[in-house]
């Protein structure tokens, strides 16, 4: 099969979990290299989103390799005056960092952030109020 197909197969598989839309291409020759040499992954460093609004999720997609597979993903969320920004990390070299990071913003609050070494989202899986209900449950226990 060509990549090209591999990737239409991968990327049929997935979607927007806060509108349920599909996934566009942002940029095919996102520069990887810069994506790692930053001391932290920078926000605006994705090449696929929703199609509808990149903020609803967006991620870092390796579609050059025979194994296409996500390299990070995010997902910003916003209830009331409550701004929250989920990132998840499938990395190969994942020794001592968390695969997930809960960022809370209120709304002229002190902001937050909760960390996890699992993963805890598959968000071709979910739609938005489960996404709210199952942060609901990790940070009302912890
Ligand atoms: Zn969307």
């Amino acid at each position: 099969m060509s990549q090209q197909l591999l990737l239409t197969d991968y990327l049929a598989k997935l979607k927007c979990p806060i509108c349920q839309g599909n996934l566009d291409l942002i940029k095919w020759n996102a520069d990887y290299s810069a994506f790692y040499s930053a001391s932290s992954v920078s926000n605006s460093r994705f090449n696929f989103s929703c199609s509808q609004n990149w903020r609803h999720y967006r991620l870092f997609l390796i579609h050059w390799l025979p194994e296409i597979t996500i390299d990070y993903e995010a997902v910003i969320l916003n209830i009331e005056d409550l701004e929250i920004v989920i990132y998840q990390y499938y990395g190969p070299d994942q020794q001592g960092i968390n695969s997930i990071e809960i960022f809370l913003y209120p709304k002229g609050g002190k902001p937050s952030i909760y960390r996890n070494k699992e993963r805890l989202f598959d968000f071709s899986q979910i739609d938005k109020e489960k996404i709210i209900k199952r942060i609901q449950t990790i940070l009302t226990f912890n």
